[in-house]
């Protein structure tokens, strides 16, 4: 793949680096495909930047600003775990609100030097002459080296290296040198945590009350090397915990004096040392992160004291840390054998990915955080984007995407509580969601463009519910858990069932079932031009998926019987009536065509007027936003044939050809897969990407058609984020995209699914992709999956699982035994009697 990878982070310098910098020397190619390196520091970017060098193990994330930096509206420190949240009230421009938001945690990261009597260095003290941050994604750290000189001309080296630890979550590190180059004398040193943060990461939030902390207690332990600090959430009460241990290293001889920093919100520790040239002065800080959500604890501040004691010195740290990564890219890692500039972009998605969501997380109580732990964008809240993450992971982590599903499952009584009071039976799960499953969608936000508040009605975006149980069906299908669909997966769908049973509207003039008021996946439509905000109705991609989700609870109940899971059936008081019902509507639900015949987004899409896209492209460029531009305008999205993102694509996203048509055919309605080609296009040209979800969506469903777009698309999505072209990456990665981005390589083009317990496979990779070169964890078998344009190699790890079945190009079943290797040509036909038994195995 030949991509720039992005016109800021420009890689690394190479020969003309800067001299004497070790970051810039040049790496070996293999190396290239691992680091993302930034030389400026301009004002512009710096957010984004932040956001991108964002560290994280899945319970605790450290943005990437400089240990000195403090939030100054460029740049922004933010240390969150997964899952504290807090609620506040707050009343912009008179508008009285409640918002739940991830809280901004005390900033552990502070380290700083001055020279006696000099301001602090990013206070006043000293230029960057040189700066160069590389982060190594194979290890997990960030480095930094800058050269700081002052107004006599003294120049001081700085080298940091940074990590939040993968092999102990509770634990991160900084690890500073200090090397004066060409002066000698008294140097001051300062290591702090800062407790008087508050959120502020999110421009559009400016009006909000972000002081979700009040200070609790902070002091020292081990005559000053340990200070801590304690927090809690003004609301929630959730106690965190901080508490760092800073040591400091010269030549043996220079004396050290130490002195305790105790300021109102601030607590640590000061160092004056004699520097002498070219002696580095190494400062290692080393801090633990407890909160009283954290389990097998007594209570935090014990806790992070006993973590922080137990840890080893930053070299133990990394290498633990460092093995842990290795272990992981060895699940996950998608090879290309596309050279650097292909390979990168794909590591850097995986990696925050693999930041967000990590073994550490399925011992947590949480849910797929849009942002990432990376920043406050969304306020840290769960949509549906899980939706496009699964998949990715339970190729890999199976017990990963059970657990994350927990946290739907734990939350349903309060989704049961929501469609109360809608009026519904069953459970709705909210559109946006945080601690405990209330509905968290503003109602309001505000248009820049305009200095207008518009109403969100985004909770009408039901769907989601429609997602739990898409997610919950694929998790069981592509792991056979009966356990987890009995004790879990079931009631869920059960109760996602009757909600939507209970929403449609029957029509006996046609015997068929409406789902009116609702949104569809694409944002910019709330309700028709006359009645906006009201939703819209038989929007395809719902009716469909309802159809579905309504088969798939009859089928799980089928499934599991009443002997294994009589209790269950008795206790949700499910009756074969009810039963009966959904089968029928399953079979009922109306789906709407356009007048070319091609599946309508929803009903009354064609007598929309047609956008002029080409006018305000020339007037306004970007048009991802179209909604905020119209609204600007007096205008609306409603009124016209567009889209935010991927709608009734997302169909075509979901399900194959075949499975779709058969869905379409059990509703009654003959549908020709000839018509997928045309549908993307026209939908296609109707859609702004406004969403990051978007792109990846309309790759996956070119893929088959047009493969050099769904290839281009796929590009594209790949460098969003990294190429800063989305100006509210500094509010957190798009967590969603880079998964599915990740899952295209993985799933789309190796044609990867599961159907009725074979694991199937048909190859289609674009030309300008090699090779594919990945692992899969099915069944409790490890497969190493090779694809080229000439053939597939699947290699089953020995181990103890039973054989699996292999399916070839949809026609062809192979079994495959731990230990065994299965070869298969591509673009030949398969041997005669390679079925049974298979002289294409070889062990
Ligand atoms: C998209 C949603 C998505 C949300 C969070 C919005 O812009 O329209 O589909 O769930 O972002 O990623």
């Amino acid at each position: 793949m030949s991509t720039s990878t992005t016109d800021r982070a420009d890689r690394l310098a190479g020969p003309g680096g800067y001299e004497g910098c070790a970051l810039c020397a040049e790496p070996t190619p293999r190396d290239q495909e691992w680091l993302l390196s930034y030389h400026d520091d301009e004002a512009r970017g710096v957010a984004s930047r932040e956001a991108l060098l964002t560290l994280a193990n899945g319970y605790l994330g450290v943005r990437g600003a400089d240990p000195e930096a403090v939030a100054d509206g460029v740049h922004y420190p933010g240390t969150y775990v997964a899952g504290v949240y807090n609620r506040l009230s707050s009343e912009p421009h008179g508008r009285p609100r409640e918002d739940e938001s991830v809280v901004n945690l005390p900033n552990w990261l502070p380290l700083t030097f001055r020279l006696p009597g000099q301001p602090w260095f990013g206070a006043g003290y000293g230029t960057l002459a040189h700066q160069h941050l590389v982060l190594d994604l194979r290890r997990g750290v960030l480095l930094r080296e800058a050269v700081v000189t002052d107004e006599d001309g003294r120049r001081t080296t700085l080298r940091q290296q940074r990590l939040v630890s993968m092999a102990s979550p509770h634990l991160a590190a900084l690890r500073t040198e200090l090397v004066p180059r060409n002066w000698s004398g008294p140097l001051e040193v300062r290591s702090t945590i800062d407790g008087r943060v508050s959120n502020g990461n999110v421009a559009a939030f400016a009006g909000l009350c972000g002081q979700h902390l009040e200070q609790a207690e902070s002091g020292e332990l081990d005559a000053g090397e340990v200070t801590w600090l304690v927090a809690r959430t003004v609301q929630s009460k959730l106690r965190v915990a901080q508490a760092a241990r800073t040591t400091l290293r010269a030549d043996s001889g220079t004396r050290v004096w130490p002195r305790a920093v105790a300021e109102p919100g601030v607590i640590g520790r000061e160092f004056l040392i004699e520097a002498r040239p070219d002696v580095p002065v190494v400062v290692e800080k080393v801090v633990a992160v407890h909160t009283s959500r954290d389990r097998a604890i007594s209570e935090p501040l014990l806790a992070a004291r006993e973590t922080v004691r137990d840890a080893g010195s930053f070299d133990d740290l990394l290498e633990a840390h460092a093995e842990s990564w290795k272990y992981l890219w060895r699940r996950f890692r998608i090879g290309t054998r596309d050279g650097p500039d292909g390979q990168l972009p794909i590591n850097f998605h995986m990696f925050h990915v693999l930041q967000t969501l990590t073994g550490h997380t399925a011992d947590l109580d949480v849910g797929v955080p849009a942002r990432g732990l990376h920043g406050e964008g969304y306020r840290g809240h769960i949509f549906w984007d899980e939706l496009f993450v699964f998949p990715l992971l339970s190729f890999r982590v199976p017990r990963l995407t059970r657990a994350l599903l927990g946290y739907r499952h734990r939350r349903l009584d309060q989704a049961r509580r929501l469609a109360e009071e809608n009026g519904r039976r069953g459970a709705m799960f909210p559109w946006q969601s945080g601690s405990d499953g209330r509905e968290e969608t503003p109602g309001w936000f505000f248009n820049p463009r305009s200095g207008r508040w518009m109403a969100d009605n985004s909770r009408r975006q039901y769907h989601v519910n429609l997602a739990i149980g898409y997610n919950l069906w694929h998790y069981w299908q592509v792991t056979g858990d009966l356990d987890f669909l009995a004790s879990y997966g079931a009631e869920l769908l059960v109760e996602i069932a009757r909600f939507w049973a209970d929403l449609v509207d029957y029509d006996p003039a046609d015997d068929r079932y409406d789902v009116r008021g609702v949104m569809g996946p694409d944002e910019f439509h709330d309700g028709y031009p006359d009645r906006p905000g009201q939703g819209i109705d038989n929007n395809s991609y719902v009716n469909v998926m309802v159809a579905w989700l309504l088969a798939r609870a009859v089928e799980a109940h089928g499934l599991l019987g009443t002997e294994y899971c009589g209790e269950l059936w008795d206790r949700l008081d499910l009756s074969e009536d009810e039963l009966a019902d959904w089968e029928r509507i399953s079979r009922r639900l109306r789906v709407r065509f356009l007048d070319n015949g091609l599946l309508a987004q929803f009903e009354g899409y064609e007598r929309l007027a047609e956008f002029d896209w080409e006018h305000y492209r020339a007037r306004y460029g970007e048009l991802g936003r179209l909604d905020l531009i119209l609204e600007a305008e007096n205008d609306s999205c409603n009124r016209y044939q567009v889209a935010k993102q991927a709608d009734v694509l997302m169909l075509f996203y979901l399900f194959t050809a075949e499975e779709l048509t058969g869905l379409l055919d059990r509703l009654g309605y003959a549908f020709d897969p000839a018509t997928i080609p045309p549908t993307v296009d026209y939908y296609l040209a109707r859609t702004s990407h406004g969403s990051t979800l978007s792109r990846v969506a309309h790759s996956w469903v070119l893929s088959r058609t047009d493969r050099p777009r769904s290839w281009r698309l796929l590009r594209d999505a790949l460098v969003h984020d990294l190429s800063n072209r989305g100006d509210s990456t500094g509010e957190g990665i798009h967590l969603g995209a880079m998964a599915a981005s990740a899952d295209i390589l993985q799933r789309c083009y190796t044609g990867l699914e599961v159907r009725q317990d074979v694991l199937w496979l048909n190859p289609r990779l674009p030309t300008e992709l090699r090779a594919l070169d990945l692992d899969l964890h099915y069944r409790g078998q490890w497969l190493s999956v090779r694809i080229d344009h000439q053939e597939a190699v699947l290699r089953a790890v020995p181990c103890a699982a039973s054989p699996i079945d292999i399916g070839w190009l949809g026609t062809t079943t192979y079994r495959l035994a731990a230990g065994e290797t299965l070869r298969l040509p591509i673009g030949r036909q398969p041997q005669q009697g390679v079925n049974s038994p298979n002289p294409s195995v070889s062990t």
